[in-house]
């Protein structure tokens, strides 16, 4: 049975009904068009086997057609009352699915393992705009069960997300959201199919996870703080802007060599790979 989904008559009479004012701060744009949906869940590659986290199910366009290719979808939803309507908008829309899905009110910022009653595999969002890249490592780092992620951000923020070494926008999100796997662009979406519609064009973001790294906490934080200074600073050679982060710029220098970084390069020429060494080269230099 293919599922009723929510067009622009639905979403109207869902908002009438729960008076719902969008706010921008909670990025509150409603998804009414059911091909966007469709091909948002067939860019994920999820199947029967998957538990979905989804984040900010708002009301349901996306969960209902997860739903009818999932074997479960978590919901996470910060707003009560957007939360508190989605059962019975799917047990109107997609009975035969109820059972096999659950929403947890909770802001995905803080969301751990133990606040799901299921084990996801799979994370499938259109993500609140303001907070898009925060959840997204958040998730991927606290969720290591999560293999492949379809997020839906700003199109200005899915091309950083997807850039590679050496240009302009590679920056902090590129190279944190390769520690987790391989990431590519996965499509662009219209202002049109959004209630209310925003100012900005949509794209779609998919990482693979590939556990090159292992799944160390420690090594993350470590590599992530590395990150962070190289980029602090983006017009400065690694050997200058990362003088505080080694304690000296010739310590700095010390540490580059040590881990086969040119370091009069800058940080937008260096691969995760790259700063993945670096930091093994810190945490044996005590830092
Ligand atoms: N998935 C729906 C759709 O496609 O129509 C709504 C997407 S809307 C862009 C973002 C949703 O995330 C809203 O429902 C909003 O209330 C929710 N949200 C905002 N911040 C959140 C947070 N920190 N944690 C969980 N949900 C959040």
């Amino acid at each position: 049975d293919s599922p009723r989904l929510l067009g622009p008559a639905e979403i109207r009479a869902l908002a009438a009904e729960l008076d719902v004012r969008p706010t921008k701060t909670l990025g509150q744009n409603f998804v009414h068009d059911a091909n966007t949906v469709r091909r948002i869940v067939t860019a994920s590659g999820i199947g029967a086997d998957d538990v979905v986290l989804e984040v900010g199910p708002g009301l349901g366009s996306l969960t209902l057609a997860l739903l009818a290719e999932a074997g479960r979808v978590v919901a996470v939803e910060i707003d009560r009352k957007l939360a508190a309507r989605l059962p019975r908008t799917i047990a109107e829309f997609a009975p035969g699915q109820a059972a096999n899905f659950d929403v947890v009110t909770a802001d995905a910022l803080g969301v751990l393992p133990g606040d799901l009653p299921q084990t996801p595999t799979a994370l499938v969002a259109n993500l609140p705009y303001n907070v898009a890249v925060p959840v997204l490592l958040h998730l991927m780092a606290q969720f290591p069960t999560i293999r492949t992620a379809l997020v839906m951000v700003q199109a200005e923020v899915a091309d950083r997300l997807a850039a590679t070494p050496g240009g302009r926008i590679y920056g902090v999100p590129s190279v944190k959201a390769r520690f987790f796997g391989d990431v590519a662009r996965a499509g662009s979406i219209g202002k049109h199919v959004f209630w209310p519609e925003p100012k900005i064009e949509s794209g779609l973001v998919r990482i693979d996870r590939r556990d090159a790294f292992g799944t160390d906490p420690a090594l993350r934080s470590e590599t992530f703080a590395v990150i962070d200074a190289a980029f602090a600073q983006r017009r400065k050679t690694l050997r200058s802007a990362l003088s505080s982060w080694a304690g000296s710029a010739p310590h700095a220098e010390e540490l580059l060599r040590a881990a086969e970084i040119d370091p009069g390069l800058r940080g937008e020429r260096c691969t995760v790979d790259d700063f993945v060494r670096l930091a093994r080269a810190g945490h044996e230099a005590g830092i």
